[in-house]
Order: structure tokens, then C-alpha cells, then sequence
């Protein structure tokens, strides 16, 4: 290959500068001026007077006659809906400029700008883009249908018609020799398919790239594609190869989806219908596209060096190809060829069932809501088997559900979906029985026990059977196909009884082996694929599941919508296990968000302590039993000397209300100092000292005279910062002291948390608590320490957070993790402090301090001792902030990294230097982090801190999971 040759196209070498004097001169134009990538040409933006102009300055391969086809074929296009390049003449008419460089004769065009963001911008590309993706393609196929010029006949390298010449010429650019031959395979496989087909597809000009970068959309809707940019590489090639093009870009987009790429072709071909040949060719024409992109991208990026445009594209192309290459070729046609081509409603025979009779009482559940699942029995492996087993012990036989989105088959810590959802259904038999054919068929056998039987309307897979010598014979419906030959997997080692295992699935993907399981993503396609087999077992139909957009209207009707939910379309969970939660459809999230679950979620030896409790007796603090002596002596001894008392409540709310009273009881004082930016609570008096912007927005009006406010200590955002800082803030303390007695107010207490939990667990400047507490101890008033989310072991290295600042309160407030999530509050307080509130009357909690509650906050407390939480939180927690401190120096957006222990944020700005708030990223990135299996909130005044708060069994395991997803997402979000 020479340097000239058609697939070497390095760009036309010119600077800003040159580019400005040009628009000046042959076109009159000036204004400020940009660089806009290319692959191969030299775009240049100019805000000139008249609006905004591109300046194209054309590859010196590409002649002058094929500018002539582009501006003609945008001049074709007018007309069709879309917002295109137009060009604009000079003052002498003429629409294409030669000129000079350097010794380079280059053509230069001026078009006008297509306004509007290119969808390179969105991240991900939304399922409204990608149709929209397809329809564009479409109506640009379309258009071009008519359009003919000498210029469209070129030698290029996009053309796919030499997709396996320009692969090869351009392999020698790629490095590593293991990629070389995959690409070497993979094109001779897509080429072999295309070639069959070759002589029947349609040749026409296209567009040849309408992908992301090269359509724009307006910022009022970014669903819909408002325009087409760039029609450098327009030529005439196979019609089909307009579509692949644009598909090998949603692959792109959306690698872990690649089902995608059915509806742009449905949005294609519903604009422009495509043919059977053509149909056949797509899929192996995509992954030739991807092909071709690669060794197209390496070579750009080692002849033009400084082609950052090209080599950030080298990624993705990468995961194009490699998601294309990997994919089963012969079901993604069938799947194209189905999704294009309504097979029409499938009525399954119920004449003769497959195995006899089957008791509906026999239909198993191993459902995400399956008491069989419990205790974490789904992640064991063969679970379903044993459950068969038991199943079957009772009815003789026992089976599985179509349709249900079976537990066993998800998995923890992935940024994938796990497939679960079944297509088929199993049936588990204790006996041997036949097998009876229920349609007329065609036997395939597949391998020692699976057959396939071609019947008129659909195939049906079954896996299990001995049929003997039928391959390849015809069989009727009613006759013996054969016998249950063989076992379930696992089955018949243990003292279980054996039992057979027949997996059934109905296909209409002709030919074509079907997956057993797919994601929930892909299930509604695939259920059209694979109709439920139940007719022909005599089963009823699969339970319908409830849908989780229906139940949230539900949600939104009877509950207080003001009690907000997390995410506007929430996945629907309902099953926890330690550190992760499962949602309807059996995907999995690492839980990064839930402080209160201390233990881990569906912990047995909770459960069990509940159950045994409500048995035994569940009761009131009136009464006399030993759980509560038990539970208040352990908490008096947890607490630093000398809090020996506790009173018990129900929640955080509760417990800051009750130590609110307390102080100004005891002091008989009349004001109460708290922090601003906290929140402590939704009670009348604990809102009152709640200042945080986001919880309490009209505090400063709605709040009482018995409240102040001093300066927030966080030492990040604060006044002032730096953890020396804490001079600064107790000057201002003494401040507001004097301005409290000079009106006349006397101080109760100070009400603070001992770490800064809202604004993301931001540590207090060193000293201030020991200041602070001096200052408010001289005014003969008392320090109330807010627990309710830092103590209880979650910062690792302390049990209280009053340990970090070295000094120890005259009340403690705490909940949350209390009761794992039974409602447990408490108060810790000197017995002077307590006693002296029995001025006020007696004081009583109709389900504080229930026997229930003692008995599930002893078991938690058990847990954490026995589970070593409190050493895990620190050893977990130490190894997830250095991982942050890590994706800190990757990344821009992440501000600072804050807290200690399992009590981590993440400040996420837009600007490191201003430490602007990037508040509407922060809830993207906790969107994209759903996707990846991450469940994370933002918190803070500006809601642009995530806060890092999982349960304190959380492994490395889950941690480095977390850790690799939000890497991801904060690439894609700064690329
Ligand atoms: N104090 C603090 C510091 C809290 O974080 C919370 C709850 N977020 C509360 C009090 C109130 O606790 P609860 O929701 O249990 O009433």
C-alpha cells in the first residue's frame, strides 16, 4: 500500500489561522473560529455575522467531483424533514474554492450549521435515540433512492462492498497479532454470508455514516434527531450498508445491550423496507463495519498522530467489534428476520401433553420472592435442583414456571444484567415416563438428549429425552417420542430421591437454538420468540407479575408522594441478602445507600429472633422482662462513662426530640444552639433544629424563638476550611454566645452531629467539638451528640463518632442501625439528666423498649461482635476511600473524597478549582450506577455528595465492583 492510496487519508495540514484568512478571503467571512473534529477532512466553526458556518476543507483524495455529489445529494435531501449542510456560495457563485497550502491544492466549501448537539453528547444513547437512530438512516435511504451523480462512483474505504480488500490492507496496522487473526476470522466468516446474498442487494448512494456523531438533536428534545451533518462519505454502495453503518454505532453506544440494534433496524425498515436478501446480509455487513472501523482507526491514528478526534473513537470501535464478533451470527439473522416480520398470534395444541398429566399444585416458585431462597440459599449452587427435589417428593413430579425471573440465576457484584428470566419450562420427575410427541414433526437430534422438532409453526426443543433412532424422521402428534433418559443434573448423589429432568422450550426462530435465559431487557422480544410451552404440558398459564411503572401509580395514589421515592422509575425490590438487594426481576444492586441496615439485609438470625420474639410474647416497657434490662445494660455499657441511662424510642426523630426536652429541662434554660446544614430529625422540635437546606428549606422563617443557629464546621465547603480551621469557627462560637445573652436567652444545649453526615461525612475541624462543648458547659448547659447515622461501629476505627473529636457528650442520640431496620431509637444520658426529667411527668413509649425490639437490638449487636462488623467496616472501608482517593486523581469531576470507615462521600463538581456542584451529574451518575448493579444517593445542600453508607458486611468483592462501575461511569460522562 502507497502512501496515495484510496484507505490512506491522513488530514489536509492547516492551522486556525490559515483556515480564518481563507473564510476571509475567498468567502468574506470572518468571525470567531474553532476546530471541529474530523476522521479525515478539516472542519472549521466561524461564528460569523450572518450565523454559523462550517468552513470544509476537504481531504486532497476526495475530487472535486465527489464535493460536487455531496452538496448535490444535501440538495436532494431538502425537503425531506431534516435540517442538512447547505452550502453557501462565494459572491462569484461558486460552491467549491481551490486554493493552495503549503504545497497541498485543497477544495474549501462553506456550508451552514446544522444547530444542535451531535448524539455523541448523550450518555447512554435512550431507546427513543436509538429508533430514532434507524428512522433517520431510513428516510436518508430513502431519499437518495432517486439521486444520481458521476461523483457517487468513488473508491472508498467505508464502501462495504470492499470491506474484506480494505480489512486486509489496513490489517498491518493493528499491533497485537491476537487481534489481527480474530479480525482475520471473523470477516471471513461475515464475508462468506454476504457473498451468498451479494448479487441481490440493492446499490444506490448513501450517506454512509449517519451515526452519533453526524446527526444532531435540539436541546428542547433530545429524543428526536433534528438534523444530518457530514456528508463527506457519501458514495454509492449496497443500500443495506446504510443501515449498518448506523447500527454498528448503536453497538457502539450500547455494547451491553446489543439486542439493540433490532429497533433501529425496525425504525429502518419501517421508513424503508428492506428485502430477504438484505436481511441476510445485515448482520454479518454490521460486524464488517465494525471490522473496518478498527483497522480503519489504527491506521488514522498511526499516520496522523495528533488525531485526538480518531484515537478517543478507538475504544469503542474496539467494543464494537469485539461485541459484533462475539455474538452468534445465525441467531441474531433469525432474530432480525423475526423482529422485521410479524409471525402472527402462535395457539400451541393441547391435544396430547408432552408427559401425561401434571398437578397444578406442583408448579414450583423460584421466583426473587421464594421462601425456598431464604438465608442467601439462592446463591448455592444447584438450589433449583434441591428444591425440585423436595417438590417432587410430594406430587411425584414437580415444575417450573415459564416467564418467572428465577433468583438463582442472578448474579452479585456485576455491571451486566443477569439473564433470568426463563423461556422454557423444566419438569422433574421421580419415575421414568414417556414422552409423548404433541405435534406433527421433523426429529433433529441435537446431541446425546436434546431433539429438535421441526413442526409447521414452530420448533420445540427438548432436553431430557432419549429418542432413540427418530433422527431425521417424521413423527406424529400422539405417538411416542421416547423415554426421560436422563438424570437432572446433580441429581441421584445424595440420600434425594432420583429424579429426571425434561427442559421444554418453543421456538420460533427456525433452526436455531434459543438461550434458556435472557435479560430482562430483552424479555419481551424473546417471549415473542419462545411463546410459553404450557399447553403443551397441560399447565396453567405462568402467574402474571405484577409491573413496577404499574405499582409506582399505585404508590403515588395511596401514599404521600412527599415521602419521595429514590429514582423516577425505581426498580421494583423486594428481596435482600447482606449487602445486596434483588429487585422483581432478579438483578442485583451492591446496597452503597443503607446506613440503618447495619447487619446486612435478610439476616436469619434477625428473622429468627423476630419470629421467636412475636411467638413468646411482644409487649410494653410497663411491663417487667428481661430483654429490656438486657438491651439497656449493653447500650450503657457501650457508651463512654459517665452515660449509664437510656430511655428507649422508636426512631432518630424521637430520640433528638426526647434529649431536646431533656436539656431544657434539666438546665431550665430557654435556647438551644444547633449547626447549620443538619438534619436531625422531622418531628415538630427536631425539624426545628434541622437547617439543611435540602430537608428544611424554610427554616429560617418557619423557625421557633428557642432556636439559633451557629456557622456549619465543614472544614471542605464551610466559612472556613482546612481541618485547622476550628479557631475561625469558635471565635464566631463566642459570637454567637454574646449575642444570645445580650438578647436575653439563656443557653439549654448544643445539638450537633460529631460528624458532618449530611454534607457527606465530612470529619469536623480538629478540636471543635472540644471547644464547643467548654464554651457550652461555662454557659452551665449541656451537649447533645447526634448518633443517630455515624455511631454504632460504622465508622470503623470508633463505635461512637464523639471518638474522633476526643470528647465525650452529656446525651447521645441513636437509631438507625439500632434494629437493622425495626424501628429502635435511644437516648444515653447521665442518671441526674434522667431523673431530673421525671419533673415533667412520667415518660412512656407504647413499642419503645418492647420486648420485640430489646430482643432484635440485642441480636444486632450480637451480630456485629460475632461477625467482626465493626473491624470489617474498618479494613472495607480503608480499602474503598483509597479506591476513591484513586479515581479522585483520574477524574475531574470528583472534587474530594470525605469520611472514615463505611461512612464515605464523594463530592462531585464540575469545576475542581471554583468547586462548583455538579448536582445534576451526581443524580446521572447515581442513574447510570443503577444500570451497573450500584444503588447510591446523593446528599448535601447542592445533593451533589454521594454518600457511601452500605451495610458493614460489605466485602472487597462488592466494594471493587462499586469501585470499577463508577470508573466507568465517570469515563463515559467525561468523554
Ligand atoms: N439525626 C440524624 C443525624 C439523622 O441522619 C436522622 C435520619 N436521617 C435522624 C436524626 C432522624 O432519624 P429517623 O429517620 O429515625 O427519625
Amino acid at each position: 500500500m502507497t502512501e496515495q492510496s484510496p484507505f490512506h487519508l491522513p488530514r489536509p495540514r492547516l492551522s486556525l489561522l490559515q483556515a480564518a484568512d481563507l473564510a476571509r478571503d475567498k468567502f468574506g467571512v470572518t468571525g470567531a473560529i474553532t476546530e471541529l473534529g474530523s476522521h479525515q477532512d478539516r472542519n472549521f466553526r466561524i461564528e460569523a455575522d450572518a450565523g454559523t458556518l462550517v468552513l470544509k476543507v476537504s481531504n486532497p483524495l476526495t475530487t472535486t467531483e465527489e464535493l460536487e455529489a455531496q452538496n448535490a445529494a444535501v440538495a436532494h435531501l431538502i425537503g425531506s424533514g431534516l435540517e442538512l449542510p447547505t452550502v453557501v456560495a462565494t459572491s462569484d457563485e461558486k460552491e467549491i474554492v481551490r486554493v493552495q497550502i503549503d504545497g497541498q491544492s485543497l477544495d474549501l466549501r462553506l456550508l451552514t450549521y446544522v444547530d444542535g448537539h451531535p448524539l455523541t453528547d448523550s450518555v447512554p444513547l435512550s431507546s427513543e435515540q436509538i429508533w430514532a437512530l434507524g428512522d433517520v438512516a431510513g428516510r436518508v435511504a430513502l431519499g437518495l433512492m432517486t439521486f444520481r451523480h458521476a461523483g457517487t462512483k468513488r473508491l472508498i474505504q467505508w464502501d462495504l462492498r470492499r470491506a474484506p480488500e480494505v480489512i486486509d490492507a489496513l490489517l498491518p496496522y493493528v499491533d497485537n497479532a491476537g487481534r489481527r487473526e480474530r479480525l482475520r476470522s471473523v470477516t471471513a466468516i461475515a464475508d462468506k454470508q454476504v457473498v451468498e446474498v451479494a448479487a441481490a442487494l440493492r446499490v444506490q448512494a448513501i450517506h454512509g455514516d449517519l451515526t452519533d456523531d453526524n446527526v444532531v438533536c435540539r436541546s428542547e428534545n433530545a429524543e428526536v434527531i433534528s438534523g444530518v451533518i457530514d456528508f463527506g462519505d457519501v458514495a454509492e454502495g449496497w443500500l443495506i450498508a446504510e443501515l449498518a453503518a448506523t447500527c454498528a454505532c448503536v453497538l457502539y453506544r450500547s455494547p451491553r445491550n446489543p439486542l439493540a440494534v433490532l429497533d433501529t433496524i425496525r425504525a429502518f425498515s419501517t421508513v424503508m423496507p428492506i428485502t430477504d436478501a438484505e436481511i441476510t446480509a445485515l448482520w454479518p455487513l454490521i460486524v464488517l463495519r465494525t471490522a473496518v472501523l478498527v483497522v480503519s482507526g489504527e491506521q488514522q491514528v498511526r499516520l496522523d498522530g495528533d488525531n485526538d478526534y480518531a484515537d478517543a473513537n478507538r475504544v469503542r470501535e474496539w467494543v464494537a467489534f469485539d461485541t459484533a464478533g462475539g455474538i452468534d451470527g445465525v441467531q441474531m439473522e433469525a432474530l432480525i428476520r423475526f423482529s422485521l416480520i410479524d409471525p402472527g398470534q402462535l395457539v400451541l395444541s393441547t391435544k396430547y401433553p408432552l408427559v401425561g398429566d401434571l398437578d397444578p399444585a406442583a408448579m414450583m416458585d423460584l421466583s426473587v420472592t421464594s421462601a425456598e431462597f431464604d438465608g442467601g440459599r439462592w446463591l448455592e449452587p444447584g438450589i433449583d435442583l434441591r428444591v425440585a427435589t423436595n417438590a417432587a417428593r410430594d406430587y411425584g413430579h414437580a415444575f417450573t414456571q415459564y416467564g418467572e425471573y428465577r433468583l438463582s440465576q442472578a448474579h452479585i457484584d456485576t455491571s451486566d444484567q443477569s439473564a433470568t428470566l426463563a423461556l422454557g419450562i423444566e419438569i422433574y420427575l421421580v419415575t421414568d415416563c414417556a414422552v409423548t410427541t404433541p405435534i406433527d414433526a421433523r426429529v433433529v437430534k441435537i446431541d446425546a438428549e436434546t431433539v429438535r422438532l421441526e413442526g409447521a409453526d414452530y420448533d420445540l426443543w427438548l432436553t431430557g429425552v432419549d429418542a432413540g433412532d427418530l433422527n431425521g424422521h417424521g413423527v406424529l402428534a400422539g405417538s411416542q417420542l421416547g423415554t426421560l433418559g436422563f438424570l437432572a443434573e446433580g441429581a441421584g448423589r445424595g440420600p434425594e430421591p432420583i429424579v429426571r429432568c425434561l427442559r421444554v422450550q418453543v421456538s420460533r426462530i427456525r433452526g436455531v437454538r434459543p438461550p434458556s435465559f435472557v435479560t430482562p431487557t430483552n424479555g419481551a422480544l424473546w417471549r415473542r420468540v419462545c411463546p410459553d410451552p404450557g399447553a403443551l404440558l397441560g399447565v396453567p398459564d405462568a402467574r402474571p407479575l405484577i409491573d413496577a411503572a404499574t405499582l409506582l401509580e399505585r404508590r403515588d395514589t395511596a401514599f404521600a408522594r412527599v415521602q419521595e421515592h429514590y429514582y423516577e422509575k425505581p426498580p421494583q425490590i423486594e428481596r435482600g441478602w447482606k449487602h445486596h438487594l434483588i429487585d422483581t426481576q432478579g438483578q442485583s444492586y451492591v446496597d452503597m445507600v443503607n446506613n440503618v441496615t447495619t447487619v446486612g439485609h435478610g439476616h436469619p438470625r434477625i428473622a429468627e429472633a423476630a419470629r421467636s420474639q412475636w411467638a413468646l410474647l411482644n409487649t410494653n416497657s410497663r411491663f417487667h422482662y428481661e430483654e429490656l434490662v438486657q438491651f439497656t445494660e449493653r447500650l450503657a455499657s457501650l457508651a463512654p462513662d459517665p452515660l449509664d441511662t437510656v430511655f428507649l424510642v422508636n426512631s432518630g426523630t424521637e430520640a433528638v426530640d426526647l434529649a431536646l426536652r431533656l436539656a431544657l429541662t434539666y438546665t431550665g434554660h430557654d435556647t438551644v444552639l444547633a449547626v447549620r446544614e443538619s438534619y436531625h430529625g422531622w418531628s415538630m422540635a427536631a425539624d426545628a433544629v434541622s437547617s439543611s437546606i435540602a430537608d428544611n428549606p424554610r427554616v429560617l422563617e418557619t423557625k421557633p424563638d428557642w432556636v439559633r443557629f451557629v456557622e456549619a464546621p465543614n472544614a471542605v465547603r464551610g466559612k472556613y476550611r482546612g481541618l485547622d480551621s476550628a479557631p475561625h469557627y469558635l471565635n464566631d462560637f463566642d459570637g454567637d454566645l454574646r449575642d444570645l445573652a445580650s438578647e436575653g436567652g439563656t443557653l439549654a444545649a448544643f445539638i450537633a452531629e460529631p460528624v458532618f453526615g449530611n454534607a457527606g461525612g465530612v470529619l469536623l475541624p480538629t478540636g471543635y467539638l472540644t471547644g464547643v462543648y467548654e464554651k457550652v458547659r461555662a454557659q452551665g448547659a449541656l451537649c447533645i451528640a447526634d448518633e443517630v447515622q455515624v455511631s454504632y461501629a460504622r465508622l470503623g476505627q470508633y463505635f461512637w463518632g464523639t471518638e474522633e473529636q476526643n470528647v465525650v457528650p452529656d446525651i447521645i442520640t441513636i437509631a438507625k442501625a439500632m434494629g437493622n431496620g425495626h424501628p429502635l431509637g435511644a437516648v444515653i444520658t447521665r442518671r441526674d439528666i434522667a431523673e431530673r426529667f421525671a419533673d415533667d411527668g412520667p415518660f412512656f413509649s407504647s413499642a419503645g423498649g418492647s420486648p420485640l425490639s430489646c430482643r432484635i437490638g440485642l441480636t444486632v449487636l450480637d451480630i456485629m461482635r460475632d461477625e467482626g462488623l465493626q473491624q470489617n467496616a474498618e479494613v472495607v472501608g480503608r480499602h474503598l476511600k483509597q479506591g476513591l482517593v484513586q479515581l479522585g486523581e483520574r477524574f475531574d469531576l470528583v472534587g474530594a473524597v470525605y469520611g472514615l470507615g463505611l461512612y464515605l462521600g464523594v463530592e462531585l463538581v464540575s469545576d475542581r478549582v471554583a468547586f462548583t456542584p455538579a448536582t445534576a451529574l451526581a443524580a446521572q451518575v447515581c442513574d447510570e450506577l443503577l444500570l451497573r448493579g450500584c444503588i447510591v444517593q446523593p446528599t448535601g445542600d447542592f445533593k451533589n455528595v454521594l454518600k457511601i453508607k452500605p451495610p458493614l458486611c460489605l466485602t472487597v468483592a462488592s466494594a471493587d465492583h462499586f469501585l470499577t462501575a463508577f470508573a466507568d461511569v465517570l469515563a463515559d460522562l467525561e468523554s
